[in-house]
């Protein structure tokens, strides 16, 4: 608690601000008051900073003045977000067709990033520096809402760098790590032999929170529960990275008898939004991102109806993403959250939709289908279902222990009843399933 506090209050703003000169505990001071606001203050602060940007990109940015001019929008003719709507839109294929074109020719230093993308296509993009220290902030104040602002002691479950690291950059992280008190384990490392160093790892660690992408920690505790170990009680656990399923939190929170938060972020973005303890849904990062959930006519979704994920961040003028479709499907939230904070909710996020499978006989399986059957055979420790040609289906599994005849049996049966009888199904089982680099599991795979 002492180092936490002297963390917060003394190390952080001292490394942050003075040696490192961002501006990153400002925002989020400022967002840590700005999230009481309402509804409308923060709208105006939204509409200030869009027509800013908007302007900015028109000014400099070489894309975006082409666009704007030929279709004769003006930054200043948006008098509400409303007007918005109208204006285009941004996906991954423009950026890898213009990123050049998209950047600043302010000379603004830029740092350059890459998103691996579930569709295992990479795509670069560019950022200044001032905009990191702002989404900085608003993941120390979104992580903060489940009690891991900076400080507090984390051990995290995540895509961390594979392959050979030199001593000194491995000495340099490791000081890294417990300057920040975080701890990690790789999710890389998930087999069996593992699982109990993992266990102990916790227990010898004692972390106040336990922030994690969603598959690996559910692996986890599926595991705990079949061994029945007693495991170190955090005060919460941050989920992320990976779609969060209902059945996927209940089992988290029985087994490590905390609450789960869910999170949504992207390499585009980092925090777009957080559940505080409500959990109503998840609190837009409203001062850095303008977040719309549109319809398949560019219209916003009405209530409760599941739309595109459109982001537009107000700072990045470095490489503006103005009205970018990620590619995640959610349901906007109209209800204002009984924490009485200012910022609007993003009722559910549905995430990437996955793979969509085909049969023969014109049969279409939702790849969602899948992560519910499975969670029934508690012998299967991770899975994959992959469709090479439109004959075949491969569902790769990784069981602890064995996967009795009878089991495998049910499971084939529930999957035929989907697919019916003109397909081959193909149960295979493997020692491993690869993540991807980012460390994420890909569990539909279709490759037609
Ligand atoms: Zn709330």
């Amino acid at each position: 608690m002492v180092y936490g506090r002297l963390y917060r209050h003394l190390l952080l703003p001292l490394f942050d601000g003075v040696i490192k000169r961002r501006s990153t505990m400002r925002h989020w001071r400022n967002a840590e008051s700005s999230q009481w606001w309402t509804r409308e203050r923060l709208e105006s602060l939204q509409l200030d900073a869009l027509r800013n940007l908007l302007t900015h990109a028109a000014n400099s940015c070489p894309y975006y003045a082409d666009l704007f001019a030929s279709r004769g929008l003006k930054p200043e003719q948006i008098a509400t977000l409303d007007d918005f709507v109208k204006w285009p839109l941004l996906d991954k294929g423009i950026i890898r067709q213009h990123r050049m074109a998209m950047r600043t020719t302010v000379d603004l230093p830029l740092m350059t990033k890459a998103t691996g993308g579930s569709s295992g296509e990479p795509l670069q993009f560019d950022l200044d520096h001032g905009s990191n220290d702002r989404r900085t902030a608003m993941m120390y104040r979104g992580y903060g809402w489940a009690g891991g602002a900076p400080g507090s002691k984390q051990l995290f479950i995540w895509g961390t760098a594979v392959g050979k690291v030199s001593t000194w950059k491995r000495l340099k992280t490791r000081l890294h790590h417990d300057f920040d008190r975080h701890k990690i384990i790789s999710c890389f490392e998930f087999t069996p032999e593992k699982m109990a160093q993992h266990v102990a790892k916790l227990n010898a660690y004692r972390p106040e929170v336990i922030v994690a992408y969603t598959n690996p920690v559910y692996e986890f505790a599926r595991y705990i529960e079949a061994t029945g170990q007693s495991v170190w009680r955090p005060q919460s656990i941050i989920v992320g990275a990976e779609k969060l399923h209902d059945f996927q939190r209940t089992l988290i929170e029985r087994v490590f008898k905390a609450p789960v938060f869910e999170t949504y972020g992207s390499r585009e973005f980092m925090l777009i939004g957080a559940e505080c303890q409500h959990h109503t849904g998840l609190h837009l990062s409203l001062e850095n991102l303008l977040v719309e959930v549109l319809d398949e006519n560019g219209r916003p979704t009405p209530h409760g109806e599941e739309g595109n994920v459109v982001i537009t961040d107000l700072f990045n003028y470095g490489m503006p993403f103005v009205r970018y479709v990620n590619g995640d499907r959610a349901v906007a939230g109209f209800e204002m959250c009984p924490c009485g904070r200012g910022l609007p909710l993003l009722k559910k996020v549905v995430g990437r939709q996955l793979d969509t499978l085909q049969t023969p006989d014109g049969r279409r399986v939702p790849g969602e289908f899948f992560p519910h059957l499975i969670k029934d055979f508690p012998a299967i420790r991770r899975f994959q279902v992959v469709q090479a040609d439109l004959g075949t289906i491969v569902l790769k599994v990784v069981v602890n222990g064995e996967l009795l005849r009878a089991d495998q049996e049910r499971l084939l049966e529930t999957i035929r009843q989907c697919t019916g009888e003109k397909v081959r199904l193909d149960l295979q089982l493997v020692d491993d399933i690869p993540l991807t680099k980012a460390g994420k599991l890909k569990v539909v795979v279709s490759a037609m």
